[in-house]
């Protein structure tokens, strides 16, 4: 599959000529092309939203989310290709390619709604004068999204920005961009006008020259802290409003009265479940006391699981330079004495020449250990045993991403403690991967390294992002002939 640009509701080869591979995880082989995009072909871009922006943000609300509603039913319709197709050049088993399909579905429910919940506000403040705050569309928003849940992610964007009437340039991730250009078809067949929603494909070139177009007024990135915080720092620099999610570093910490059963299945599923490729995996588990059944069976479990992305439990990695990057914080676990209590690297791989790695558990001594601090995004699960709660949340609180964590406990006074001081957007209580559902908005703390910028990509915050308040004083007075009585004055 060939990745053009898709420009004013058709394809357009990139006038750079230039096309990366799009090599599959399961294989290495080489499965689509992907263009890389220059200034010139993002300026195309960009000019056709511009121009489709006045239209587009006369339309009532209503009639906007009526075409989002049409585009709701076709995604529903085509789950199955399109799950398919993340499964083929994202490396998801199909049942994670149905709920990255399912879960961007929700936030376009939720932008479905808007017509019910995005309303202005109006007063009457002295006779005859009224203040209206109404809200506006920004005019382009520029969006550009990570490899690792090709629909659900860009889904975080495109829908609330279009029903609020802004017009948008989504970046792909060059990794995984064929999910997205099998959604042009659905994009015309739910009757968005030319130009309305615009896919430009590249690489930094590309999203440099979206960020720095004075005609986008605002960016969403969701990626690498490194990279986010460039991106913050950017429009920043440019008065632009701009929110950007970081990368994490999940901690989860169980307490001896946690239930052993559904304990262990949780967590596993957290650390390995996408092959940890998720923003919300467990990364590290403070084991708070000596609970080594827990640790057992996570080891015995998390064993159990088979690789495959058909009829596998674990997918791979999603390239070379991840699996390496993984391994090296093995080697560098196991030559500070940490013990791999499973070893994903022995596990037998169903494919040759693909990214696989299995479940892997490290048992750390040294609190030091880089993979008990660095983001690592693959199927690691690092283990500290600790001696006390105030140890764990210690722990917890030093590390500089501020993403998610999570509190495994049967005592809901536990339970309260961890969530009160806990300092991560978005908390679990017996849940490791505790996703906000719409309306409540999806992100990490702000001040780390998990989230720069203004606001909040979904939910109500997300309406705040991606429109404006204009603020009307009418002074209409009564016309003398018309007042039949004098009337009590309103005061203030
Ligand atoms: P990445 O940072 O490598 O790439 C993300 C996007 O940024 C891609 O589209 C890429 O083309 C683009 N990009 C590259 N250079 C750029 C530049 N200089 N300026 C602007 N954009 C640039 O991330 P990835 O490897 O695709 O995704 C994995 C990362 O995303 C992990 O760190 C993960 O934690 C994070 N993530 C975070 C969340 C969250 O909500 N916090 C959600 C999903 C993924």
């Amino acid at each position: 599959m060939n990745c053009n640009n898709w420009i004013n509701n058709a394809e357009v080869e990139p006038k750079s000529g230039e096309y990366m591979d799009v090599t599959s995880p399961s294989t290495g082989e080489a499965i689509g092309k992907c263009a890389v995009s220059n200034s010139a072909d993002v300026e195309a871009a960009i000019a056709g939203a511009s121009s489709a922006f006045p239209a587009w943000s006369g339309l009532t609300m209503k009639a906007r989310a009526g075409i989002m509603l049409k585009f709701y039913s076709l995604v529903k319709a085509h789950a199955d290709t399109l799950a398919e197709c993340i499964v083929k050049e994202n490396g998801k088993n199909i049942t994670e390619g149905l709920a990255d399909v399912a879960k961007g579905l929700e936030t376009v429910e939720y932008a479905i709604s808007l017509p019910q919940v995005a309303q202005g506000k109006s007063l009457t403040v002295s006779r005859g004068i009224n203040c209206t705050d109404t809200r506006r569309p920004l005019g382009v928003v520029a969006a550009i999204v990570p490899f690792n849940f090709p629909f659900m992610v860009p889904m975080w964007t495109v829908p609330i920005s279009l029903v609020l009437g802004n017009t948008v340039v989504l970046k792909p991730s060059e990794k995984c961009p064929m999910t997205l250009n099998l959604v042009r078809d659905l994009i015309v067949e739910a009757g968005f006008p030319a130009g309305v929603w615009q896919m430009v494909n590249g690489t930094r070139e590309c999203c440099e020259a979206l960020i720095d177009s004075p005609l986008v007024k605002a960016v969403s990135f969701v990626g690498s802290s490194p990279i986010a915080k460039s991106v913050s720092v950017r429009c920043h620099g440019l008065n632009k409003r701009v929110i950007a999610l970081g990368g994490a570093k999940n901690h989860l910490i169980a307490l001896k009265d946690a239930d052993l059963e559904g304990t262990t299945r949780d967590v596993v599923a957290s650390f390995a479940g996408a092959s940890g490729q998720r923003c919300m995996a467990a990364s590290v588990l403070l084991v708070v006391g000596e609970n080594d059944e827990l640790i057992n069976n996570i080891v015995q479990r998390a064993g159990e699981l088979k690789l495959g992305t058909d009829k596998g439990e674990m997918g791979p990695v999603i390239d070379g330079h991840s699996f390496k990057k993984i391994n090296s914080y093995l080697e560098a676990s196991e030559a500070s004495g940490a013990k791999l209590l499973l070893d994903g690297r022995s596990k037998e791989v169903p494919k040759n020449g693909g990214n696989w790695i299995g479940p892997t558990v490290i048992l750390h001594e040294k609190g030091s250990d880089k993979a008990l601090h660095d983001e690592i995004f693959g199927p690691v699960l690092s283990i500290l045993k600790v001696k006390t709660w105030q140890d764990a949340i210690a722990i917890e609180n030093a590390n500089p991403f501020g993403n998610a964590a999570c509190i495994y406990t049967s005592k809901g006074g536990s339970a309260d403690w961890f969530t009160q001081r806990f300092m991560a957007g978005m908390l679990g209580v017996n849940i490791g991967i505790p996703v906000p559902r719409e309306p409540f908005a999806f992100g990490g703390l702000y001040g780390t390294l998990s989230k720069y910028g203004d606001g909040d990509i979904t939910g109500e915050g997300a309406i705040e992002f991606f429109s404006t308040r204009i603020k009307i004083t009418t002074r209409w007075p009564v016309p003398v002939e018309e007042e039949f009585e004098p009337e009590a004055p309103l005061s203030d």
